[in-house]
């Protein structure tokens, strides 16, 4: 009898750039796990008629990305407490009895900088540009690490305020504007600007990046990216770029679907190449 593979998708616009079905194809064969994962360009306001119709088609999981997050954080009948926090939902699990939502984005980040690179966040001053979804997804998991401090940036300074208020009663966060981070430094400087799309890089202190510093950019490409490069520049000890997260986040959504946890260490080398 031949098993029919369970259907898995990514759901964001635009999509076609999207990694997620490669990165997902190479854990199932990994795994031997039996499913298929495709990227669904969703139109702006139908997200949640796109979720209906793939259920309906007998659909066990979704990746939710740009723009449509917050969408699927309303959609999930049940949320992990992360994805409460974060406000943004990345995962969605389609099940009999309802629809679960969670982040996973935050743990990709923690694993790969911990679990692959071996850095250590507990005890560090730690530096987080932006407060948009990404920021928001990666607060809560951070803070559990129990950094020394952790200073959210952003262009919008009161949207950095916002979110340091709202993820205060884990940890020692505060909220600023970039020119307020004149005379401070930090041992490690995360980027979740959306910045690096037009190659540029938020407006930083010279010395902002303390002897021994790390910095990591969410964004990633064939290229090093403007932060990536800004780090080198500034003297990093590793300046990173955000493919591990991504493999690391489809990871923990793959685990959440199929209790199974894949290798990602031969898929990053595998993208990387
Ligand atoms: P959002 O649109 O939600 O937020 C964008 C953030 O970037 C805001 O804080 C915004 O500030 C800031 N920003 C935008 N342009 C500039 C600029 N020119 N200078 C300084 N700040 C700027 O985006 P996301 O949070 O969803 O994504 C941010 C980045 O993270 C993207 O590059 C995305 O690709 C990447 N990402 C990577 C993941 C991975 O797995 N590696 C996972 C998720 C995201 P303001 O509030 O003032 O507008």
């Amino acid at each position: 009898m031949t098993i029919q593979p369970d259907q898995y998708a990514v759901m964001g616009n635009p999509i076609a750039h999207s990694k997620s079905p490669h990165i997902h194809t190479l854990f199932a064969a990994q795994t031997g796990q039996p499913l298929e994962y495709r990227a669904i360009l969703v139109e702006p306001g139908g997200f949640a008629p796109a979720v209906r119709k793939f259920r309906e088609a007998g659909g066990k999981g979704l990746n939710v990305t740009v723009p449509f997050k917050q969408d699927a954080w309303v959609f999930a009948d049940l949320l992990s407490v992360r994805a409460e926090r974060a406000g943004a939902v990345n995962t969605l699990i389609l099940e009999p009895g309802g629809v679960r939502g969670d982040n996973t984005d935050g743990m990709g980040l923690v694993r790969d900088l911990t679990v692959n690179h071996g850095y250590l966040l507990a005890g560090r001053r730690i530096l987080l540009l932006g407060a948009g979804g990404a920021a928001r997804g990666i607060l809560q998991p951070l803070l559990v690490e129990k950094p020394t401090q952790l200073v959210v940036a952003n262009r919008t300074a009161d949207k950095a305020l916002e979110l340091a208020l709202r993820f205060s009663d884990l940890g020692r966060v505060s909220g600023y504007g970039f020119a307020e981070l004149a005379g401070r430094q930090f041992d490690l400087i995360i980027n979740a600007t959306a910045a690096g799309l037009s190659d540029a890089v938020p407006p930083l202190p010279e010395d902002v990046l303390a002897p021994d510093g790390w910095c990591y950019d969410l964004m990633y490409g064939s290229e090093p990216t403007a932060f990536v490069r800004w780090g080198l520049e500034h003297g990093a000890v590793q300046a990173l770029d955000g493919l591990g997260m991504l493999v690391e986040q489809a990871a923990e959504s793959f685990h959440l679907w199929r209790g199974v946890w894949p290798e990602t260490k031969p898929v990053i080398a595998a993208l990387r190449s």
